[in-house]
């Protein structure tokens, strides 16, 4: 099976169906689990990288709109990225 099949095939994520409590993110344990066991959370992470600015909770990690946080978090998704096999443009 492709992973452009095993996309295809996967679940809504939580996210869609709260959009507005994701995007506020924070210290929330619940949104974390619920990102910790999504299905999309490695391609969730790549996005999160690869889109201009990305904040609030994406793939169980919070991104702060500024600061060194912000740098922080994006290492981690970076990371998380890539342990899912996705390469994350240069760019980003
Ligand atoms: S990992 Fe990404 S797609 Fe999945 S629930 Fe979290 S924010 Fe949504």
């Amino acid at each position: 099976m492709t992973r452009r099949r095993e996309l295809r095939i996967l679940p809504d994520p939580p996210c869609f169906a709260d959009p507005n409590r994701w995007a506020a993110g924070g210290d929330d344990p619940e949104l974390k689990a619920l990102c910790r066991n999504c299905p999309r959370r490695w391609l969730c992470a790549k996005e999160a990288v690869e889109t201009p600015g990305a904040q609030g909770m994406w793939s169980g990690i919070h991104i702060p709109k500024v600061g060194r946080g912000r740098a922080f978090a994006l290492r981690q998704l970076r990371s998380l990225a890539a342990h899912g096999g996705y390469v994350i443009r240069d760019s980003a």
